[in-house]
């Protein structure tokens, strides 16, 4: 694997074609964690996937659109456009160097312009192709054995917390609470989440454990990377067609 700490003559040498790109956000996740959970989550993905492909992983960016977090101090939020920017030009920056595979790996769920980006650089016609991965959602049938209630596990609940618990234990702090709204996860496009989750929790972190977090960050990095290489398969094997 190849990251930011080589220098460009390495990963020339490296002739790897592969480019990782993980995407998080800064945003509220309770008051037991903290604002930065999505970054770190999405940089641990991206490491897990680079390492296993033999690509270069990037920084994580750690911007996105976190608009549904509006009222909680701390919470930074790009306007759509300007995240479909940075990641068109930085995928754009890629394909211009021979970079031929390249992932962004989203760990926020509010940044859905990321499907519009992607799909716009992969019809301009350059020679590379991009993919779009959610890990949880690409991995949410095996993570059901751990957290069988997966569907309540919107934001900073036991799925988050648990892995933030395995990844950096000093960073959570104790009283993560359990709280599912009796609303459904459209209402994130409907209004803010503190009205709905005034604790900043939507799913169960106080039965969070770092066993858990550990094994569910395990099966993310697998269930993504065998979606990755058996999507690149199957657009290799598509019949040549400009678009
Ligand atoms: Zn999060």
């Amino acid at each position: 694997m190849w990251d930011t700490t080589n220098t460009f003559a390495e990963i020339e040498a490296s002739r790897a074609d592969m480019a990782i790109l993980p995407v998080g956000a800064i945003e509220q996740h309770g008051d037991h964690l903290p604002v930065w959970v999505d970054w770190k989550q999405a940089d641990a993905l991206g490491t897990g996937i680079a390492g296993r492909l033999n690509g270069l992983l990037l920084p994580a960016l750690p911007f996105g659109n976190s608009e549904a977090h509006a009222g909680f101090r701390g919470s930074i939020s790009i306007r759509p456009e300007t995240l479909q920017s940075l990641v068109t030009d930085i995928v754009g920056s890629l394909f211009s160097q021979g970079f031929q595979r390249v992932v962004v790996v989203n760990m926020h769920g509010g940044n859905l312009v990321l499907k519009l980006a992607v799909r716009a650089l992969n019809m301009s016609g350059t020679a590379g192709r991009v993919l779009l991965v959610f890990p949880p959602q690409l991995a949410a049938s095996r993570l059901t054995e751990i957290f069988p209630q997966l569907n309540d596990e919107m934001h900073a609940g036991d799925l988050e917390t648990s892995l933030m618990m395995h990844l950096t234990p000093d960073h959570v702090r104790p009283g993560g609470v359990n709280h599912v709204p009796d609303v459904s996860p459209v209402f994130f496009d409907y209004a803010p989440m503190k009205s709905y989750c005034p604790a900043g929790v939507w799913g169960r972190a106080g039965e969070a454990t770092a066993e858990k977090g550990r094994r569910a960050l395990e099966i993310m990095v697998d269930e993504t990377v065998k979606h990755i290489e058996s999507t690149f398969r199957q657009l290799e094997e598509l019949p040549h067609g400009e678009p």
